[in-house]
């Protein structure tokens, strides 16, 4: 990035806020990308980054991330995120995370803090002491606690809407998936898919998570690397990102790719790529959001309701079917697609504010 606001004007970002306490070593950047939605929202990071010009972009890129995840996932909240610079296993968190609570209040809700690389629950209880926008929280503060649980779920719709457009049903039971990574999301989506009688291969680089799984499921084990060469329907990246790259196209023989690991695409041609080789690719910020719908879900209609909440999510699969009518609409890929969807989202709900503004004496 050579200037911060060519950067900005190039995508169309609000705000930037530096803020810094030099007693406390404390540094850290809330990006705000779009609030044509509802307030920016979207965690926060911490990271030891090799410059503060890059710990910058960093912020912005996420937040621009999360406009387009809520606007996709049909969320009412914008896109933003935190960053704070510094080491992510620093042992002095109450005043690190209090300081950064107390910037955020200062914003006076335009944005919402949560979760992300680095920091963790506890962290957020400190940033709750400070303020009150902070989205996630344990269960006994409000918050609606693990939402592992719900990323899998929603991946799963997702997976589903893809069974429909490839083989006419969205059973799963006929189906053989393989999952890499048996994380918080990975473990969930084996147990959800146990239940709906999928078969299953797994892959992990933890050994013990890995015979834990064979022990209680009976599913397939395979090496890290080796799972690329299998025969499967779907693959169901759940570990790292740029997974999906020349060496693994060549060697993948699904229909399928739908997963909740983030920026799955090593490049943006591999998602044109794999559609060339016969495979459907659920877009990484559709399939993998039901955490974040669930999360939010709570934010102005007081309080967590699970019922409300996983209604929500299952409404991946109607995103997923979105996605392809406009990929199928415009001859593009579906990741290009996903995109599109926000983009139209956005524009159309500001029409509608400006129209609602109009009307008003
Ligand atoms: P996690 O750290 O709990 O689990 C990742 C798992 O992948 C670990 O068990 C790890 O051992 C395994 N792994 C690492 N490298 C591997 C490899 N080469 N092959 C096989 N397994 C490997 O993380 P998580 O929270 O389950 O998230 C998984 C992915 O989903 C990440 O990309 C994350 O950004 C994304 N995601 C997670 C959530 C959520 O709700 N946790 C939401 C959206 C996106």
């Amino acid at each position: 990035m050579e200037s911060i606001f060519g950067y900005m004007e190039n995508y169309d970002y609000e705000n930037l806020f530096l803020c810094q306490d030099k007693t406390l070593d404390f540094k850290a950047i809330i990006a705000l990308h779009d609030t044509t939605l509802g307030p920016a929202t979207g965690g926060c990071r911490m990271w030891l980054y090799d410059s503060e010009m890059d710990a910058i972009e960093d912020a912005l890129r996420l937040a621009r991330g999360m406009t387009y995840k809520y606007a996709a996932a049909g969320v009412n909240l914008g896109g933003g995120k935190a960053v704070i610079i510094g080491d992510p296993k620093r042992r002095d968190r109450e005043p690190i995370f209090r300081a950064l609570g107390k910037f955020i209040n200062r914003l006076g809700g335009k944005y919402i803090t949560g979760e992300d690389v680095g920091t963790n629950l506890k962290d957020m209880e400190y940033i709750r002491m400070e303020t009150e926008y902070v989205v996630t929280l344990p269960t006994y503060l409000g918050g609606a606690g693990d939402i592992a649980p719900m990323t899998a779920f929603g991946v799963i719709r997702a997976m589903q809407a893809c069974c429909k457009r490839v083989y006419g049903s969205d059973n799963l039971e006929a189906r053989k998936i393989a999952v890499q990574g048996l994380g918080a999301v990975g473990h969930n989506v084996v147990d959800q898919l146990h239940a709906v009688g999928a078969k299953m291969i797994v892959s992990d680089i933890d050994a013990e998570k890995l015979e834990a799984m064979v022990e209680r499921y009976g599913v397939e084990k395979v090496a890290v690397d080796t799972i690329y060469d299998m025969v499967f329907d779907i693959f169901c990246p759940c570990a790292l990102g740029g997974i999906i790259n020349d060496d693994t196209l060549e060697r993948l023989k699904c229909k399928i790719i739908c997963g909740s690991a983030n920026n799955q695409l090593k490049e943006e041609r591999h998602g044109s790529l794999l559609e060339k080789r016969g495979m459907i690719y659920a877009p990484d910020f559709i399939a993998n959001a039901g955490g974040t719908i669930y999360d939010t879900d709570r934010l102005g209609v007081g309080g967590v309701s699970h019922e409300r909440g996983k209604a929500k999510v299952s409404r991946i699969y109607e995103n997923m079917e979105r996605v392809f009518y406009i990929a199928d609409r415009d001859k593009i890929a579906t990741y290009l697609a996903a995109n599109r969807m926000a983009e139209e989202r956005i524009k159309q709900i500001a029409e509608v504010k400006k129209y609602v503004d109009d009307l008003k004496p």
